[in-house]
């Protein structure tokens, strides 16, 4: 089969029994078949090398592949790839205690589930079972996830309108505003859930202080704060969790994407002993997953974990983060009316073009080029890059040449037009 072949099979497959508008849709972008992939890189089905600077939404912290987390998911499958569910398991607890470690104290319990969205699920469950309210703010923009729960909070119209009524009692406030969510959360609050950065929202920052003024009014009202910590924990932001930032403990804490190293899907609510004992004591099995915990993917988490900390990938995602930003911002400084803004925290960086069409035209010529990114699903207008944090200074150097290619080009092409 020639590449070319292999190609339209796929897209052949994906018309007639995956998703035939998605089909549509990457194509339309340009996107071709991922083949393989090796550290900062993705590899098409005609062999051509792409610089992932999308990082799987924040999966890829370690890249593709890292051996470390290759060798652990290998040994595990030697010894027990998937657990019973009825024996104790050796890999889940220690990931368990790993990740008690290593967040903000008083962040003790586990639960473990496969993605995101489930996490979340869990989090909003555990949330209203331990205070027995029924209230839930989130913030508008805000991603959470697309299954129903998790969809509840997730702050776009686009997304919920088919499939209401969802979850009661959800309440949206704008992100960042410290008096508006003041005014909404009261006695009835089970919970504020929130990203410490907007990811899908458009890599939105908000103002300091504001994670700490909601821990101060969920302290106040007895509501729990979530920490939506998905797509900004383990070290994408330049600290390990994103809260640590303003110093806050949230009381219950949601990852997934990078905590299964890149390699395995894993996801993980982590809640104080007070939650745990709200929701667990009079029924340990109130929440369960067949595949959560799985030992292959606790695998994969505990070695995610150690390389972070054994090869200072937080420090690197601070140093390459910053020095892409600085790129960015000086592509930024020449094409002022095309960019209106370029921020981020470490490897976690937004560039909000000052028309939606213009995201879309540069992510082709940069794939043209040989580098992935993406925009954000709730925000069309910023493209964001999230390289993996073991991107080095001559990769991040590629990056801002290629991206600076892509908007002169586009710049040209929109002159054409004119
Ligand atoms: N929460 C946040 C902050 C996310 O960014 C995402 C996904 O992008 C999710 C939850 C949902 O995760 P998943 O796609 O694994 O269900």
């Amino acid at each position: 089969m020639t590449p070319e072949e292999r190609f339209s099979s796929v897209v052949k497959k994906y018309n007639a029994h995956v998703n035939p508008y998605l089909a549509k849709l990457l194509s339309f972008a340009g996107f071709p078949v991922e083949v393989n992939g090796e550290g900062c890189y993705i590899y098409d089905h005609e062999g051509k090398k792409y610089l992932d600077c999308l990082g799987g939404y924040g999966t890829f912290a370690l890249g593709h592949r890292h051996p470390r987390v290759v060798e652990a998911v290998k040994k595990q499958l030697d010894a027990l790839p998937m657990s019973g569910k009825a024996f104790f398991n050796e890999t889940m607890a220690t990931l368990a205690e790993k990740i008690a470690q290593s967040t903000p104290v008083g962040l003790e319990f586990c639960f473990f589930c496969n993605s995101g969205a489930e996490a979340v699920e869990g989090a909003l469950k555990f949330a209203k079972g331990a205070t027995q309210r029924h209230k839930i703010v989130s913030m508008i923009d805000g991603f959470h996830g697309k299954t129903l729960g998790s969809l509840s909070t997730t702050g776009r119209e686009k997304y919920q309108s088919k499939y209401v009524p969802l979850l009661p009692g959800v309440v949206f406030v704008p992100f960042g505003d410290v008096e508006a969510m003041r005014a909404v959360v009261d006695k009835d609050t089970a919970c504020i859930i929130v990203e410490p950065i907007q990811g899908e929202g458009g890599i939105r920052i908000p103002p300091e202080g504001y994670l700490r003024a909601i821990r101060a009014r969920c302290t106040e009202t007895g509501a729990l704060m979530i920490a939506d910590e998905v797509q900004t924990g383990m070290g994408r932001t330049g600290v390990l969790f994103a809260c640590e930032r303003e110093g806050v403990t949230p009381d219950l804490m949601t990852l997934a994407k990078a905590l299964g190293g890149g390699v395995m899907p894993i996801g993980a609510v982590v809640g104080t002993a007070k939650v745990w004992d709200a929701v667990f004591a009079d029924n340990p099995l109130t929440h369960t997953s067949t595949f959560g915990g799985n030992p292959l993917a606790c695998a994969a988490g505990i070695a995610a974990l150690d390389t972070i900390r054994e090869e200072g990938l937080v420090e690197q995602s601070q140093m390459m983060g910053a020095m892409l930003l600085s790129g960015l911002m000086s592509v930024r400084d020449k094409h002022k009316d095309l960019i209106a803004d370029v921020r981020g925290r470490g490897c976690m960086i937004g560039v909000e073009f000052s028309m939606d069409e213009i995201g879309e035209l540069c992510v082709a010529q940069m794939l043209i080029r040989g580098m992935c990114v993406a925009y954000t699903l709730n925000n069309p207008r910023v493209l964001r890059f999230e390289p993996p944090l073991i991107i080095n200074e001559e990769q991040v150097a590629f990056a801002v040449k290629t991206f600076e290619e892509a908007v002169h080009e586009v710049k040209n092409v929109l002159t054409y037009l004119d």
